[in-house]
């Protein structure tokens, strides 16, 4: 099993030390884990109204300390990834910063539209004010262009604009079905991310029927908690595996130095 979504309190809103998150997978029988901490925004040039990722001169330390963990564990793989904010325009900047670094692998996530962190509880109530079906078209386009940048290996929380259970009146399939497609086109990986059973909305990233599309289109999955907490790795993963192998998935892909590879699920 593989859990390839933990942050570190580097982020200032995760608790817990690294350690503690590789003691919590031992204990759950997970295999492989990676950490998946939040990219310094700064080094994009945006500062948004909370600090929900690392500070630029934080990534080194981060870097160094997954590092350090790796051979703690006999039974437990360690690898190194991050999850970066898509963010459009500042594709050839993150070209230029992701390749100085040693990933394992990059999750490219979407948490805004323009400036409104729509994933953050305190903006939530936004969603009152706006379009829903402007508002999941607006993201779904930032998805498409999320993978057709080529930067990122996996997509985080690929339907995360339900979070807190706004959902729009029109029908959503064509959106999924092209985004499935697209994700295939590119070659990204998604993740089925446990962490939305603990949002308002109550269910995982994506849903079943977004899975079967992603599925009907051959598109490549991987695991991933999104822990915020030790607690939290591997939450709701016996679930998440019947899920996956109800609707036809076998292997999880994983990841060494970028280059993707098949484990049996
Ligand atoms: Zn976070
Ligand atoms: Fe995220
Ligand atoms: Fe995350
Ligand atoms: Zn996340």
């Amino acid at each position: 099993m593989i859990d390839y979504h933990l942050h570190t309190p580097r982020c200032c809103h995760a608790i817990g030390t690294p350690e503690e998150y590789l003691a919590e997978a031992e204990a759950k029988e997970i295999t492989e884990i990676g950490f998946a901490d939040h990219f310094p925004l700064g080094l994009l040039g945006y500062s948004p109204r909370d600090q929900v990722t690392m500070n630029p001169d934080e990534l080194a330390g981060y870097l160094q300390q997954v590092e350090d963990l790796k051979n703690q564990s006999s039974k437990v793989t360690v690898k190194t990834g991050i999850e970066v904010d898509y963010l459009p325009g500042t594709e050839e900047k993150l070209k230029g910063l992701l390749e100085k670094y040693s990933f394992d692998y990059v999750i490219g996530s979407i948490h805004f539209l323009g400036d409104w962190d729509f994933t953050h509880p305190v903006y939530a109530e936004d969603y009152q004010n706006r379009d829903l079906n402007q508002i999941y078209h607006s993201y779904f386009e930032l998805v498409w262009g999320l993978c057709r940048c080529g930067l990122f290996d996996i997509i985080g929380h690929i339907d995360v604009v339900k979070k807190f259970g706004y959902r729009p009146s029109e029908d959503l399939e064509p959106l999924l079905v092209q985004t499935a497609r697209i994700l295939k086109e590119t070659e990204t990986c998604f993740e089925l991310n446990t962490a939305g059973r603990d949002a308002p909305v109550g269910e995982f990233y994506p849903e079943q029927r977004f899975l079967e599309l992603l599925f009907a289109e051959g598109v490549a999955v991987t695991l991933g908690s999104d822990a915020h907490s030790p607690g939290q790795v591997g939450r709701y993963f016996s679930e998440a595996v019947g899920l996956l192998k109800a609707v036809g998935y076998r292997e999880l892909a994983a990841f060494e130095k970028r280059v993707k590879h098949a484990v049996p699920l």
